[in-house]
């Protein structure tokens, strides 16, 4: 592939969207925008296509999309402005595209990750929840199509940069026998049970390490994230549950763990910045820069483990439990976390509420084989309708 890489960043806007872009543009001779997308913060997008001058600007509103397209024209910008998930789609899966940052949060981001796995795109896969939802369907498209997949997510980027490039032969025939991956243990990791249904959103969201949107923060903070993550790394990886141990690392200094047969353990550490991962996945095979400043272990000083405590975050429990159960239990956990997590944003229940909603909706679905995207998004559907039926019962 000659010239420079073309790239869509789906989720511009946000936290990754726009720490990818800031890597970007370290590097003019190398990436050019291709395609930015937005959910609702228009003005936002308005000035990143100022900026990045796109080809394609995708928005979710079609009232939005035209006053944008006016404005980008006004402004004398070749950028075509494209609505909703239709527009997603379209940029995901573009000939013109080389890679596509898949940087939506939530179950929103599927349908585009997917289009871009299976156009043989060079995916750098931030949108977790994606993967956790549709699992063995993500990653059969990603074989038959070869598109060249790279993990966003810091631990499993580790992990894929400790393990040997053949690793897809599996993980006990490239001699590894577990997987750590380490978790900060969130805002609340030493705060005592009988305090947690009082916290607010706010201190849910003051993540000690990493700057981040509002639902992984708030995914962190109950350790769902890490939950979602072992599932991630079972997927990406080809490994079992039990072979992903969580080591909690308050430090966030070390992203994951590799360990082989013969004792060997493979780490890999950074400063808690994504654009380490993000320059990592943009570059693969190569190495860039990515401003990212080099870690000082002097001024750490130490290294902290610890084990995960599931009593007082049950999220880890039910994620386990899902992945072992399979098929569309997955969808189901990660589309009744995503209206619990809405709802303890919008102040409607309680911080311990989040698992309980998520427990009482698993425990009420039936878990399924997934035989096609239908089959996924009508598990997400489901979830959410039992979700909205639980928070209802609540407010009478
Ligand atoms: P964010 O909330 O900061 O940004 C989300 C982006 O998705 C925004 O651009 C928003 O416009 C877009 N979006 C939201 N809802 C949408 C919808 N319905 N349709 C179309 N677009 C929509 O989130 P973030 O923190 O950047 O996280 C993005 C993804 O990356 C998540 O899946 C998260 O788990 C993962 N991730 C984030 C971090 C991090 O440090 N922020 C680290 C690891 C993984
Ligand atoms: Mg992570």
């Amino acid at each position: 592939m000659g010239g420079r890489l073309r790239i869509t960043v789906l989720g511009a806007t946000g936290s990754i969207g726009l720490s990818t872009l800031d890597v970007i543009a370290r590097h003019p001779d190398r990436y050019e925008v291709f395609a930015l997308t937005a959910h609702s913060r228009v003005d936002e997008l308005r000035v990143l296509c100022l900026r990045h001058r796109p080809a394609y600007a995708v928005i979710t509103d079609e009232q939005a999309a035209r006053s944008l397209q006016q404005q980008l024209d006004a402004a004398g910008m070749p950028t075509r402005v494209l609505v909703g998930v239709g527009g997603l789609l379209e940029v995901a899966a573009h000939p013109d595209t080389d890679a596509v940052m898949a940087a939506i949060v939530g179950a929103a981001g599927l349908p585009a990750t997917l289009a871009a796995v299976k156009a043989g795109k060079r995916v750098l896969l931030a949108n977790k929840e994606a993967l956790v939802m549709s699992g063995a369907l993500f990653m059969q498209a990603h074989r038959d199509s070869g598109a060249v997949l790279l993990p966003i997510d810091s631990e499993h980027n580790a992990i894929f940069q400790c393990l040997p490039t053949n690793f897809a032969s599996g993980l006990g025939s490239v001699g590894v026998r577990r997987i750590l991956l380490t978790a900060s243990g969130g805002p609340f990791r030493q705060t005592p049970a009988a305090q947690l249904t009082d916290v607010t959103p706010e201190q849910a969201c003051a993540h000690p390490n990493w700057s981040m949107g509002r639902k992984i923060s708030v995914d962190s903070a109950t350790m769902m994230n890490k939950g979602l993550e072992m599932i991630e790394a079972c997927w990406l990886f080809g490994a079992r549950p039990e072979q992903v141990e969580i080591v909690v690392h308050p430090q966030s200094v070390i992203h994951s763990m590799v360990d082989y047969d013969d004792g060997s353990v493979l780490a890999q550490l950074g400063n808690p910045d994504m654009r380490t991962p993000i320059a990592h996945a943009l570059a693969w095979p190569a190495r860039l820069e990515s401003g990212v400043q080099p870690l000082d272990l002097l001024s750490i000083g130490s290294l902290e483990f610890e084990a995960p405590d599931e009593t007082r975050f049950p999220c880890l429990r039910l994620a386990r439990e899902v992945a072992r159960t399979g098929g569309t239990a997955p969808a189901t956990l990660n589309a009744a976390n995503e209206v619990a997590v809405d709802a303890f944003l919008a102040r409607r229940i309680g911080f311990t509420a989040i698992a309980a909603l998520i427990e009482d909706v698993l425990a009420a679905s039936e878990a399924r084989t997934i035989a096609s995207l239908e089959d996924v998004m009508m598990a997400d559907r489901h979830a959410r309708a039992l979700a909205d039926g639980w928070l209802a019962k609540r407010a009478n």
